[in-house]
């Protein structure tokens, strides 16, 4: 047993949308025998080496574990994706990070209708704070009231570093600055049958700083994440998709989906698209989620595929996957 790889390299990472019929790609092929770590040659015209060592570029691993072989990325170099086939429904998982084109979803909740499953903080967005101990005496710079440590409710907590603000303006209640949040940014609220999307047009951002304001907040040793915008939940099954803003040109929302029995909900830029991305790299009906006991994920035929992150590892197949990581391709089988 070993695996085929097919490699192709941009010059440019555009968002991984790949252009085939650029003058820039470079194309190899190699074969693996052994457990090896993927290296990217800069030097040698972009080429894939095999080597124990991890150092360089190294963009992920191959592994031999039983009868079975794996990918794996490699968290300290850029997240990997896999393409999802478009014939098949693939289950949906709390922490799922999706991209439709340049348009990424996170799942950051989920409930198949048993137990609500939450994500956790993922994937460099840099949302987990720490609650400092008192020293100086704090104050919330929206309701002036100070800060009474022995009575504080954990769901509404002081904070500090969320953002750059300093000195007396350091310090909030989280109710307090969700409160302003809400209002200030003007979220707007979409019904459709099986959806309720919350849509901001700018990136949350903090009052005075204008940093910007993540939508969860992970605070240590706290299971669930506070929530910045407030999402009315039903009662049963359902999901919550979070629109993640790495460029901040893009718009960011949040989508509570719900299920009665079953239902099918079709994303793309389609008018008849249930959820709407109006962004060019989406295919007008580009992936479907739907729920039938489980939440599942399937493609649609798009013209740039639907990618989902390769949270731990990935088991090869004999028929291809393609892996994307930054601007390299892999066409990845067992032969
Ligand atoms: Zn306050
Ligand atoms: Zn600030």
């Amino acid at each position: 047993m070993q695996v085929s790889i097919e490699i192709a390299t941009w010059t440019h990472n555009n968002h991984g949308l790949f252009d085939y019929e650029s003058k820039e790609l470079k194309t190899s092929k190699i074969n693996v025998r052994n457990t090896t770590n993927l290296i990217l040659n800069e030097d040698n015209s972009d080429t894939i080496v095999q080597s124990d060592n991890v150092g360089g570029d190294c963009i992920g691993s191959i592994s031999f574990e039983g009868n079975s072989i794996y990918f794996q990325s490699n968290p300290d170099f850029q997240d990997a994706y896999v393409k999802l086939d478009p014939k098949q429904k693939q289950q949906l998982q709390a922490g799922d990070l999706f991209k439709f084109g340049r348009m990424e979803y996170f799942v950051s909740e989920l409930n198949n209708g048993d137990k609500v499953q939450m994500a956790e903080d993922h994937y460099n967005l840099e949302r987990h704070i720490k609650i400092q101990k008192k020293k100086d005496p704090r104050q919330c710079r929206f309701c002036l009231m100070d800060d009474q440590e022995e009575t504080e409710d954990p769901k509404n907590p002081f904070l500090q570093d969320l953002c750059s603000c300093k000195g007396l303006m350091a310090y909030v209640h989280f109710e307090c600055l969700k409160s302003w949040v809400n209002f200030q940014n003007r979220i707007s609220c979409k019904q459709t049958l099986n959806t309720v999307q919350y849509h901001w047009n700018k990136v949350l951002e903090c009052d005075v700083c204008k940093d910007p304001l993540p939508a969860r907040v992970y605070i240590e040793n706290q299971p669930e994440p506070l929530q910045m915008i407030q999402v009315e939940k039903l009662d049963g099954p359902y999901i919550i998709l979070e629109q993640i803003t790495r460029q901040e040109s893009l718009s960011k929302s949040l989508t509570f989906m719900h299920a009665f029995g079953s239902c099918s909900v079709s994303i793309g830029r389609g008018h008849n698209s249930e959820i709407r991305c109006q962004d060019i790299s989406v295919s007008r009906n580009h992936a479907n989620i739907s729920y039938e006991k489980f939440w599942y994920i399937q493609d649609q035929g798009s013209k740039f595929g639907t990618l989902r992150i390769i949270q731990s590892k990935l088991q090869l197949l004999k028929e291809v996957q393609e892996i994307q990581i930054g601007r390299v391709l892999l066409k990845i089988k067992i032969i």
